[in-house]
């Protein structure tokens, strides 16, 4: 502990008086030289944060003195990781700070990522690197700036501390923030006491912070849960649209909020091709691209039998008003991905066929997902070269791109909604590779990019362009555990 001064920050504990029994009151490991290395100062001021490049705000960004009043908690939760439940996984490496309160007076979680080792650590070492950590900030930052749910970045701390890996590697704290760190996997913890006053009260809470117009609805409970359905069709529909692969959808990885959530081994598509893995440890593609979907419901499925017994005493009526609900997913998903893909293609509706032929083409002739949507609102304007010279079937794209300009695309609309930049794979690899070895040069020039991604920046071309030939295929993404 240091002798800094008192903070000027608050720090409520709305989760940590609310549901003691899934907050392990603990403290953050000593940072020996910390040194601020990434900082979101637009964030800060929507937070109403101090100036946090101070002695005080490296010790509140690596949760090593904090406000008087703060309580942080290691949050407990399941979860289901590819399939299999675990019963106790929680914080194992970060911590729940306490509730900020933003600019609208809504409460942000503020949440340590690498801060130490907690009761729920197991195996782990409760440490980042600081790889993962850099790689975190960019994407969730990216995520936001596409107008994607997401958890957001505040700072990237380097600790001094080194940390072991298969290499000896920098070690780091993210903090970051969120609507909440409530997720599926909280709620199978809460089942799993047998205790239902403490699901009840964790259901109560989460509608208060995410979910308010359900407390007056006939069955709360229920409105929850569809409220949490509607959240994550649409969010899952936004991931596809933009070609993001989370990589990890275990049931403790996904929020109630419907914010994207747990930054690990994720990646944006470069050619577009729904059976896409880059993740080294999803073997069997539980969770590749176009898999996404339905993973989201089978942890939907998850999140309603966790709140059963709140649905109707009656465990038969329980189960159908759970279903009834659960099965709206997939109406939801598609008609928030088909509205998604029409704007894509600059259209009001799109007729039959359509879309689907477009999809079949851009996988058969693996087309690169984002630059292509980007090329086609060229091709609207009467050049077509950009976005064709992608394929190799040429006679192809050139008939449907004569059917889909015959619906009157407009470019301007599509420019809206296509992004020019996204965190690509070997840009991402480029940057985090130079950061670790000390120069942030083209971290942040990647940063920037892809904070602005509507808006053509000018000497920016190589960010907006494909993968080289010799990157791809085999690439792949670590848990960064
Ligand atoms: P994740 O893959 O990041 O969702 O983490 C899954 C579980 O493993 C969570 O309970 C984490 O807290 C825990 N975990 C991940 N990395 C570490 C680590 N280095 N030390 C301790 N626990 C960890
Ligand atoms: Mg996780």
């Amino acid at each position: 502990m240091s002798t800094a001064p008192p903070h000027t920050v608050t720090l409520s504990t709305h989760f940590a008086q609310a549901l003691p029994e899934m907050a392990l009151p603990w403290q953050a490991a000593d940072t020996p030289t910390p040194t601020l290395l990434l900082l979101n100062t637009a964030l800060a001021t929507s937070l109403g944060l101090p100036p946090l490049d101070t002695p005080e705000g490296l010790a509140l960004l690596t949760g090593t003195h904090l406000p008087e009043a703060a309580t942080p908690v290691a949050q407990a939760y399941a979860g289901h990781q590819f399939g299999n439940y675990s019963p106790r996984l929680g914080d194992g490496r970060a911590l729940l700070l306490g509730e900020l309160t933003d600019h609208n007076g809504r409460l942000q979680d503020l949440h340590l990522k690498g801060s130490g080792r907690t009761p729920f650590s197991r195996g782990g070492d409760g440490y980042a690197a600081l790889g993962p950590m850099l790689r975190e900030y960019l994407l969730s930052e990216a995520m936001h700036a596409l107008g994607i749910p997401t958890t957001r970045s505040l700072a990237v701390t380097t600790t001094g501390r080194p940390v072991h890996r298969e290499t000896t590697l920098p070690g780091a704290i993210l903090a970051r923030t969120a609507s909440s760190h409530l997720r599926v996997g909280s709620f199978q913890f809460a089942r799993a006491t047998n205790d239902p006053d403490l699901l009840r009260r964790l259901a109560d809470h989460a509608i208060a912070r995410h979910h308010p117009e359900a407390t007056t609805a006939e069955n709360p409970y229920l409105a929850l849960f569809d409220s949490v359905v509607a959240a994550q069709a649409t969010l899952i529909s936004q991931w596809m649209l933009v070609g993001f692969i989370h990589g990890v959808m275990n049931t403790d990885n996904m929020t109630i909020s419907g914010e994207t959530i747990d930054y690990g081994p994720c990646a944006f598509l470069d050619a577009y091709d729904p059976t896409t893995v880059y993740s080294s440890i999803d073997h069997a593609g539980r969770y590749a691209y176009g898999n996404q979907p339905g993973i989201a419901q089978w942890n939907l499925a998850r999140l309603a039998e966790a709140l059963l017994p709140l649905f109707d005493d009656n465990e038969d009526r329980a189960v159908a008003k759970a279903l009834d609900v659960l099965s709206t997913f997939k109406p939801r998903y598609e008609e928030a991905w088909t509205s998604g893909m029409t704007a894509k293609l600059g259209l009001n509706t799109t007729p039959d066929t359509l879309v689907d032929d477009l999809l079949t083409l851009l996988r058969d002739n693996h087309v690169d997902h984002t630059s292509f949507y980007r090329h086609l609102a060229t091709a609207a304007r009467g050049n077509p070269e950009p976005a064709r010279s992608q394929f190799l079937d040429l006679a192809s794209i050139d008939t449907w791109i004569t059917r889909w300009r015959a619906e009157h695309p407009d470019p301007d609309a599509m420019d809206r909604v296509n992004p020019v930049y996204v965190p690509r794979n070997h840009l991402v690899e480029e940057a985090l590779a130079a950061a670790t070895d000390g120069d942030l040069t083209p971290l942040h020039a990647l940063l920037k990019a892809v904070t602005s991604p509507y808006t053509e920046l000018p000497g920016h071309d190589r960010y907006a362009a494909p993968a080289p030939e010799d990157f791809g295929a085999a690439y792949q993404t670590f848990c960064g555990t």
